[in-house]
């Protein structure tokens, strides 16, 4: 496992065990914990809360009816979706959300490349690709931006990020992400809202890739 410096805070651990995290930011946190033991035993101490709440609710009384619709839907069991497990750089999330279909990357210019895993309610989530040096364009966020890098590394004015590392962005955090020397990097990146680009041209693009 890397050395992971920058994690996924409390309360973000919290949603994702509740599962109230939208679908895009759900990916993101499963895939940093597929890579981080200190945010695994952070999810653990979470359920082990969680398991000991539901064990409480299970002192209540079920009435009959219940426990025989529960039964009726135990019985039809839902056609298991098959798993996809983690290949490469690729956390296991994102194979999942590939369903054994090859990446599709879509050029935005400057050899920056994405390729969008999940658009829907809540946010979208996508791969980006940044060539070594190469700066992603000035911008800041309407909403949640949550980064997990997956290969090479970037700086931006708050600090460097390399493999396993998330940066969390919101209306605050205006920056302009590096990519550092060595290997291409390449993030996951869930959003719920557009990105904010200063530059004209991004903006005026940005329509048409979706960012
Ligand atoms: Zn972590």
């Amino acid at each position: 496992m890397p050395a992971i410096t920058h994690h996924i805070p409390a309360p973000m651990i919290a949603a994702y065990a509740s599962g109230s995290l939208p679908h895009a930011f759900s990916m993101v946190v499963a895939s940093h914990l597929s890579l981080c033991h200190d945010c695994q035993a952070a999810l653990g101490a979470h359920q082990a809360v969680g398991g000991a709440l539901l064990e409480e609710a299970a002192c209540v009384a079920v009435s009959q009816d219940a426990k025989s619709n529960l039964m009726a839907q135990l019985d039809e069991p839902a056609a298991p979706e098959p798993l996809y497990d983690a290949k490469g750089i690729y956390p296991g999330p994102v194979m999942q959300s590939l369903k054994g279909q090859p990446l599709r990357w879509k050029t935005l210019g400057m050899g920056v490349k994405q390729n969008i895993l999940f658009e829907g309610q809540g946010g979208s989530a996508r791969l980006l690709y940044i060539p070594a040096g190469q700066a992603v364009p000035d911008h800041s966020h309407n909403g949640l931006e949550l980064t997990l890098v997956l290969q090479g590394s970037f700086s931006d004015e708050t600090g460097r990020f390399g493999v396993g590392d998330v940066e969390i962005g919101d209306e605050t955090l205006e920056h302009t992400p590096v990519a550092d020397a060595g290997d291409p990097c390449i993030c996951l990146a869930a959003t719920d809202a557009p990105l904010r680009f200063k530059a004209f041209m991004p903006r005026l693009l940005q329509p048409l890739f979706r960012i």
